[in-house]
């Protein structure tokens, strides 16, 4: 999964970057809205987390005119809660509102959250035959026994099974895998499969040549 996070106090924005990475996410910053909004428009975001008060473009003008060519979700960071605020935001297109200070931890919760909604996916545990992915605590079962999977391979699993029964494209792999500054050796991708594999049964992942990869649905 990728995420853009845009806000203008370069500490906070680190700090938030630096959180969502440690989550497992493939995370771009922009400082300010112009930024932010040629990045949302122009990558494949799983979500975007939107301060309000931006330099330049404002976070409300920013979201107004994603809208116009995205549903991209989008998390509203706010330093002020008021009705009003909220009600512009929701209405606007925001999926969901955060108020300043927040804790980190609710808003890594709010992202897994919204990821789960845009996939369509209320529940946060995914089952595939024997294999068991649980989106809340980020960890994968095999006949209910736990497997150690790195980071990168949770994110490959777990959006194969958001996605799952559709074939997913290694470019749409790559825009939602890795981040802005991360070279993408084509090869990688194949590395990654190969060790999930390895762990998860050759069958839990297909290949479909020339298109990418498919985690068929069981239910
Ligand atoms: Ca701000």
């Amino acid at each position: 999964m990728r995420v853009l996070v845009v806000e203008d106090e370069p500490d906070l924005l680190a700090s938030l970057l630096q959180a969502v990475r440690e989550d497992g996410y493939a995370a771009d910053g922009a400082a300010d809205g112009e930024e932010g909004l040629y990045k949302a428009e122009s990558f494949e975001y799983d979500a975007v987390v939107l301060d309000i008060m931006l330099p330049g473009i404002a976070g409300w003008e920013v979201l107004r005119r994603l809208r116009k060519s995205k549903a991209t979700p989008v998390l509203l960071l706010t330093a002020r809660d008021t009705v009003r605020d909220r009600v512009r935001g929701l209405d606007g297109g925001a999926d969901d509102y955060l108020v300043k200070p927040f804790d980190v931890e609710e808003l890594l919760a709010r992202l897994r959250a919204l990821i789960r909604r845009s996939a369509s996916q209320a529940q946060p545990t995914l089952r595939i035959g024997p294999v068991e992915i649980d989106t809340a605590a980020r960890t994968v079962s095999l006949h209910g026994r736990e497997v150690v999977l790195t980071a990168r391979e949770y994110s490959l699993v777990e959006y194969l099974a958001l996605h799952q029964g559709k074939v997913v494209t290694r470019t749409a792999l790559y825009e939602h895998l890795f981040d802005e500054n991360e070279s993408s050796l084509s090869n990688l991708l194949d590395v990654h499969v190969s060790n999930i594999r390895k762990k998860l049964g050759h069958e839990f992942i297909t290949t479909r040549r020339g298109h990418g990869y498919c985690v068929e649905s069981t239910e």
